[in-house]
């Protein structure tokens, strides 16, 4: 199933080209932004009542609405530093983006964690916050975690994932610590739905492609991750307790590069989803 937040963060499920409503299933005393959140939480009692919605007739067409990012605010994002051989290869070096320096991989680096505020969803747009800093995409599979998921082992980690959606580590380059480089607002654009895990027979086979104004620069498969998604569940359910909701980002593949105002960047992951978001200047504070 694939489900979406939509317009005034209403829940719904898409199928084919539109949406159909499920906002009812969920409780009214839920604050609107927690609403996919709180299905997550409780979608053993509540799966079969949203897949029964497939044949609703009640349906608005997808380019009728609004998509949000499909989790406005989840409670924790755990991220995957350097998981991709070739993006340490890039990174460091002769002629890396990090010239001359020695850049090691999730072995050493383990995880580190994202302001969960920086979350955007389709509607809104990546805001680039300084013109003379650099900006870079990193194309990643976001996994959705299903319910509480503290010290999961390798082997049963798969069972804690409800879901999978396309996602943008956007990263400003620098020497300030990586928290902090990733966490400005917009700097986690989602979307534009969640494919419930079902629906992918293997996360550690599928193919992204990330193309900025129609040209493309990052293509691999999760195949070439160091740390796939089970290890890096254990690894971060060791460390903190996981709930609904909240996001892993399981790193990026080489290619990363700039972004620059205007820029138009596109996101599409094989069975999952396909992310479009717009860069633009951050609006002077108000
Ligand atoms: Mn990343």
């Amino acid at each position: 199933m694939k489900l979406c937040v939509f317009d005034d963060y209403r829940v719904g499920l898409v199928v084919d080209q539109s949406v159909v409503d499920v906002t009812e299933l969920i409780a009214d005393r839920v604050d609107p932004r927690d609403r996919m959140t709180e299905l997550i939480e409780r979608w053993t009692q509540l799966h079969d009542r949203v897949r029964a919605a497939r044949s609703s007739e009640n349906r608005t067409p997808l380019s009728a609405v609004t998509l949000r990012a499909p989790i406005p605010r989840p409670r924790v994002i755990v991220a995957a530093p350097v998981n991709y051989q070739k993006h340490q290869a890039e990174m460091g070096g002769e002629g890396g983006v990090y010239e001359g320096a020695s850049i090691k991989t999730i072995e050493t680096y383990a995880g580190f964690v994202k302001a969960s505020s920086s979350i955007v969803g389709p509607d809104g747009a990546i805001e680039v916050p300084s013109a003379d800093r650099r900006i870079d995409h990193e194309a990643e599979l976001g996994v959705v975690i299903g319910g509480v998921t503290s010290r999961i082992p390798h082997d049963r980690a798969l069972r804690h994932v409800f879901g999978y959606v396309p996602l943008l580590d956007i990263t400003m380059r620098g020497e300030e610590d990586r928290s902090f480089r990733k966490s400005f607002d917009s700097f986690t654009p989602i979307g534009p739905w969640i494919v419930t895990a079902d629906e992918i027979s293997d996360p550690g086979a599928l193919d992204m492609e990330l193309r900025v104004n129609g040209e493309p620069r990052q293509r691999a498969s999760t195949r070439d991750l160091i740390y796939g998604v089970p290890r890096l569940i254990e690894l971060y359910s060791a460390a903190m307790t996981l709930r609904a909701g909240d996001l892993i980002a399981t790193g990026t593949p080489s290619g990363v590069g700039p972004l620059i105002p205007g820029d138009q960047v596109s996101l599409k992951i094989t069975g999952v989803g396909h992310l479009i978001m717009r860069v633009r200047a951050r609006a002077v504070a108000a």
